[in-house]
């Protein structure tokens, strides 16, 4: 479409504004790039972006900048370099796609700019950028590449065989071949921690709930999609929607935010694939079945604990309150804030690629959070993603602070 550009005085302001007469003023997510491409200009390289806007004492946000302690690596670089290149005033390099990757999509930093098109959309262009790379062969990094190829042949990141991926499954765990209801596990809770996958099924047997777990679950394409590989990740949403429709599933309770996000947002948002399924994460299944005295807490658990928001679940589908009603309701549990919480928490380190590419930058990320939930006095991080918990269990020194999903605490108090 042709652009039309015109100036437009702003006469409360004192200021001319250019006004862009084009689509970008309604502008979609889960675009390519050159949709983005006269909005991400807008950036007045003013470093908001680095640290909590206003509130919580100017903390600062975001992994990718602190670690790699230059522009390049903050929201404000990286949209000077999409700008860049959508001008056609720079050209990829290895290095260029390397900065947009060590990055972990966690979004804090578009929370923090106060400019609209960039508040709204810039998660959009950082993963656009690195379609791009892939499409251009810069991308995505080789960790990345090998567990792509790994994911492609059995069907999870980890290097495990698919035909381990049941092996947490206990005999005492009824399922309903015919239940409509599917346990999605994903393949962290299916090969790092089994103990979530346990827990959720040992819920949903206690309040009798009808529902299976698929014999060949297969990864949902996250760590594909989040590298770039679109078109890989698509294939992959197809195969799984072909499964979910075979076995008669209208609803999925997923344990995993990464899943969830997923399989409810990316699917049918970024892939056009409109299954239909209902999916819920296992913390809003949870606070239904409290709200409706279905789910009862019987024990209680001593504990002050702190609550780490996931980005996939947080900044990416708007889940905060939720997880931590559930655990302000468990008799016993003391909840405190870390500085640094619901669309302001610094991420784990672990999303969109980083911890299998960048160990370094995942591992300082980590750190910084359980020091942050440290200096609460919590004896514990809980959150609701595998992830997360695996990236904290995996970092955590001398057992001085504890780490679990929700699903624990919950398991462990009906
Ligand atoms: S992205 Fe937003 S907050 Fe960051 S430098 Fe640009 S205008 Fe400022
Ligand atoms: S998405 Fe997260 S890691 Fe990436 S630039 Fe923004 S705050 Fe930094």
């Amino acid at each position: 479409m042709e652009k039309e550009k015109k100036i437009e005085y702003i006469k409360e302001k004192g200021i001319s504004k250019l006004v862009l007469e084009h689509e970008n003023h309604k502008l979609e997510r889960n675009k390519q790039l050159e949709h983005y491409e006269d909005v991400m200009y807008q950036c007045g390289k003013c470093g908001t972006c680095r640290t909590i806007f206003k509130e919580a004492g100017w903390e600062r946000v975001c992994p990718s900048g602190e670690f790699g302690g230059f522009e390049a690596f903050y929201l404000g670089g990286k949209n000077l370099l999409t700008w860049g290149i959508t001008s056609g005033q720079i050209k990829w390099t290895e290095y260029l796609a390397k900065i947009f990757y060590q990055c972990s999509v966690c979004l804090a930093c578009t929370q923090q700019c106060q400019i609209p098109e960039i508040h709204h959309y810039a998660g959009e262009w950082l993963m656009a950028m690195r379609e791009e790379a892939v499409r251009l062969g810069f991308g995505p990094m080789s960790e990345q590449k090998r567990y792509t190829e790994h994911i492609m042949k059995e069907n999870n990141p980890y290097l495990e065989k698919h035909e381990n991926r049941l092996d947490w499954l206990p005999s005492n765990i009824k399922q309903s071949p015919d239940a409509k209801l599917l346990y999605f596990v994903g393949c962290t809770t299916s090969y790092r921690e089994q103990n979530v996958a346990i827990a959720t099924a040992e819920i949903l047997n206690s309040l009798q709930i009808e529902f299976k777990i698929l014999k060949d679950e297969y990864c949902c394409g996250s760590p594909v999609y989040m590298t770039g590989q679109t078109q890989k990740a698509k294939k992959i949403a197809e195969k799984n929607i072909e499964i979910f429709k075979d076995s008669g599933i209208e609803k999925i309770i997923t344990s995993c935010a990464g899943c969830y996000r997923t399989l409810k947002d990316t699917y049918p948002k970024k892939f056009g694939l409109d299954h239909g399924i209902e999916v819920i994460h296992l913390p809003e299944f949870l606070l239904d079945k409290l709200n409706s005295g279905t789910l009862k807490f019987n024990n209680q658990i001593n504990m002050k604990i702190t609550y780490h928001d996931p980005c996939h679940i947080g900044r990416h589908m708007g889940i905060y309150e939720t997880p931590r009603e559930i655990l302000k309701k468990i008799p016993g549990i003391e909840l405190v804030e870390m500085i640094r919480n619901r669309h302001n928490a610094w991420c784990c380190g672990s999303g969109g690629g980083v911890r299998s590419a960048f160990k370094d930058l995942s591992a300082f990320a980590a750190n910084e959070r359980i020091e942050e939930a440290k200096k609460t006095s919590a004896k514990a991080i809980v959150s609701c993603c595998p992830f997360c918990l695996n990236q904290f269990k995996t970092h955590i020194k001398n057992n001085e602070i504890k780490a679990f999903d929700i699903s624990e605490l919950v398991r462990k108090v009906i």
